[in-house]
């Protein structure tokens, strides 16, 4: 679109040359509004988040004695400075700035994956949208959140279609993904792909379309898959959900409603009322208002459609180019999103936002 690359060329986001990680502890870190999304860790070697003693993902910290002050870490951060507007124009080619919750969009649609071996979380759209991509060259890698045998989520670097099929499905705890973006960088993908939390579109968006003089290889990344989210949750969820389902015997997790609910490998559904669980929610998600990954080139989420489904918005014409192409090439088959799925995604958006002004 003329309009869109127009923006993307003469509008710049500011670079904070001179202010270091010491900075970003003080500011997002220490005032517990980190939402342990990577983006600082994926760009500079001398950030890093170290799993704990208890195995639960601590909090960014800086692995070296001094700081270089380069700015890096504190620019990229999605929570020193989110100018919603300026990047919708740049990104999206048209500005929202918070004025509908679902955001800057083209199209909605139902999606599912029309190959029988991907079972994804609802729809499979975001494995099938994937596999489409990667064979039509679009993207060369994309970056996946798989879990171990624990549920512990981790990123790997897909570049075949078994390897995607292995990150179908949520995981519900919080864990930096962006850092697979890096992965994907060393093992020499050129055009990458990556699927994440709004607010690790957010980090990565602000990645590539801050001012230089920033060099980390931003123009492989190609295509965000951005998924919807009311809130993660922290590592000890999983401690607390052995208690009353075995972990080796789960097979399946989902929010809905009022309830999170733990299918078991003989198909059992275990239902935990939200509210037990309120303690583990990422305390970085209280500041948190993008429900729908406003910023993504092509979000996907449960709510909206019918069981089975996945709700897609497309955002922008490279998200455009691969659900079309995915429709065409038989990856995934299509159906409507009714107004009152929409006027649902709508209510849970803005209660989102309600929360964190209530929070903020
Ligand atoms: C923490 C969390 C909260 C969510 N909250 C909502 C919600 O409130 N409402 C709603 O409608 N939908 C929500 N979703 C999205 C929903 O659960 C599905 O992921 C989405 O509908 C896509 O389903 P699918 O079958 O198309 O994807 P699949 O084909 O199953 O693919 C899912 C993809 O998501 C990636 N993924 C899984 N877990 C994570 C993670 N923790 N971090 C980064 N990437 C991950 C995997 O790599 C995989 O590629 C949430 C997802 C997550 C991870
Ligand atoms: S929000 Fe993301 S970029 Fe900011 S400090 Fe936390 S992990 Fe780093
Ligand atoms: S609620 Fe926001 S901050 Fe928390 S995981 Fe989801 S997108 Fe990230």
């Amino acid at each position: 679109m003329g309009t869109e690359t127009a923006n993307r060329e003469s509008v710049r986001l500011p670079t904070f040359l001179e202010l270091g990680f010491s900075d970003l502890k003080r500011e997002v870190v220490d005032k517990g509004i980190c939402s342990l999304c990577g983006t600082c860790v994926a760009f500079c070697d001398k950030i890093v988040i170290e799993a704990g003693e208890s195995e639960t993902a601590e909090l960014p910290e800086f692995a070296e004695g001094y700081d270089t002050v380069c700015g890096l870490c504190y620019t990229f951060c999605p929570r020193t400075l989110l100018p919603l507007a300026e990047l919708e124009r740049r990104v999206l080619g048209k500005e929202n700035a918070g004025e509908d919750v679902l955001g800057v969009y083209r199209s909605s649609y139902a999606l599912r994956s029309k190959r029988a071996d991907i079972s994804g979380q609802d729809g499979g759209a975001v494995t099938s949208l994937f596999a489409y991509a990667l064979e039509a060259g679009i993207i060369d890698g994309a970056v996946i959140t798989v879990s171990d045998e624990d549920w512990k989520p981790k990123t790997k670097v897909a570049t075949s279609y078994e390897t995607l099929k292995e990150g179908a499905g949520t995981k519900y705890t919080l864990y930096p993904s962006v850092v697979g973006v890096k992965d994907a960088m060393e093992n020499g993908c050129n055009a990458i792909g990556f699927v994440g939390l709004p607010c690790q579109i957010q980090g990565l968006r602000k990645v590539q379309t801050v001012e230089q003089p920033y060099a980390v290889g931003r123009e492989k990344i190609k295509l965000l898959i951005g998924l919807f989210c009311m809130e993660n949750f922290k590592e000890e969820l999983l401690a607390f959900v052995n208690k009353k389902v075995p972990l080796e015997q789960m097979q399946k997790v989902d929010i809905k409603g009022k309830e999170l609910q733990v299918y078991d490998k003989d198909g059992k559904v275990h239902a935990i009322p939200l509210d037990d669980i309120k303690e583990y929610i990422g305390e970085g998600c209280s500041v948190c208002g993008d429900y729908t990954a406003e910023l993504a080139d092509i979000s996907v989420g449960s709510v909206g459609s019918d069981v089975g489904w996945s709700t897609v918005f497309v955002r922008t014409e490279q998200g455009e180019a691969v659900v079309k192409g995915a429709i065409e090439n038989g990856y995934v088959e299509v159906a409507e999103i009714a107004d009152k799925g929409l006027g649902l995604i709508r209510r849970l958006g803005t209660r989102k936002r309600k929360n964190t002004q209530t929070n903020g």
